[in-house]
């Protein structure tokens, strides 16, 4: 069996293979783990399966006959695979990738064992083959309990929105978006405003049971509001002064996000979706697996963590299959 990399995730066994996330093929079947885009890549000659839920946020780009669905915790057969979707924790729809062929491949794609307002932990699922994202796989990347930095956000904002100010909360339109909006309502008291893009993604989530409270979609309201919801990109200093304008308030503006730095925001927030260091090691070291294989982040550092720590063989997921099965079973 061989294992590699090729932006997404490849496991070929005897005349088998299956793709895993953003591999560039051609008239193949691919397991999409969530809807962010750097995962779900659409291309119109192949086939995708997801959870219902992912497949809400990115219907937009698929067509009917191109989906299977594929409900977390039951099995597909898939190029003579047993595949099964497991809770990665990570945004709401998103799923770490069981494949089962005598041996267990995991893929762990996107993954936190924190609950958040929207998720419930990771699964941590036995393997024999674990392949796990390392985004944030250095030991100095350590985020707090997820409470307290609701519970600072919650400080912060309530404490400016008093002072008259307008609070501008930035995160990614799928995924980040749903926890900011929800924690509007049951932290803050308050209906936030929404860009356009952030509102279909609320409501896409909201079809598959999501519950978020209440939001209004941006449309020359401001006044509405004492709180707007966007995504990053749009968040800058030409929208503050729109806001200033609109509300007569002064905008202070606040990012969720695992990085450290201000990067033009008031304020940051260490509201990350993805696994820190310690959350990383741990998965592994529950998850049992014989080989360990890293993606995405700083994957050469946490294999290295993950040799040291754990002892458990541990290298960067190669852009070529070049390890057979002998490694694995070994
Ligand atoms: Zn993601």
């Amino acid at each position: 069996m061989d294992v590699f990399g090729q932006n997404g995730v490849c496991v070929h066994a005897d005349s088998n293979r299956l793709f895993v996330d953003a591999c560039k093929k051609r008239n193949e079947t691919i397991v999409i783990s969530h809807a962010h885009s750097d995962h779900a890549r659409i291309s119109q000659t192949n086939r995708y399966l997801m959870t219902p839920a992912t497949a809400e946020m990115v219907r937009g780009r698929l067509r009917p006959d191109q989906l299977q669905v594929l409900p977390l915790g039951r099995t597909a057969e898939v190029n003579g695979f047993g595949v099964s979707l497991h809770e990665a924790g990570h945004i709401f729809g998103s799923a770490q990738v069981k494949i089962a062929n005598g041996l267990t491949t995991v893929v762990t794609a996107d993954m936190k064992l924190q609950k958040s307002l929207i998720n419930e932990p990771a699964e941590i699922l036995k393997s024999d083959v674990l392949v796990i994202e390392s985004t944030f796989g250095k030991p100095e990347y350590a985020f707090p309990p997820r409470e307290k930095v609701y519970e600072d956000l919650m400080l912060w904002a309530a404490r400016n929105i008093q002072r008259k100010h307008f609070i501008v909360l930035s995160g990614y339109a799928t995924g980040k978006a749903q926890e900011l909006t929800k924690f509007c309502n049951e932290f803050l008291g308050e209906t936030p405003i929404v860009h356009e893009r952030v509102f279909e993604q609320n409501q896409a989530c909201e079809k598959h049971g999501l519950k978020l409270g209440g939001y209004l979609k941006l449309d020359h309201n401001l006044k509405d509001a004492n709180v707007l919801i966007v995504p990053p990109s749009l968040a800058d200093p030409h929208l503050f002064q729109v806001i200033e304008h609109f509300t007569g308030k002064k905008a202070l503006s606040a990012m969720a996000t695992g990085w450290p730095g201000n990067r033009g925001f008031s304020k940051t927030f260490p509201l990350s979706d993805h696994a820190d260091f310690n959350q990383l090691l741990e998965y592994v070291r529950q998850s049992e697996p014989r080989q360990v294989l890293t993606q995405y982040g700083f994957p050469r550092e946490f294999a290295f963590q993950v040799r040291r720590k754990l002892g458990i063989p541990a290298r960067e997921l190669d852009a070529k299959g070049q390890k057979t099965m002998g490694e694995y079973a070994g």
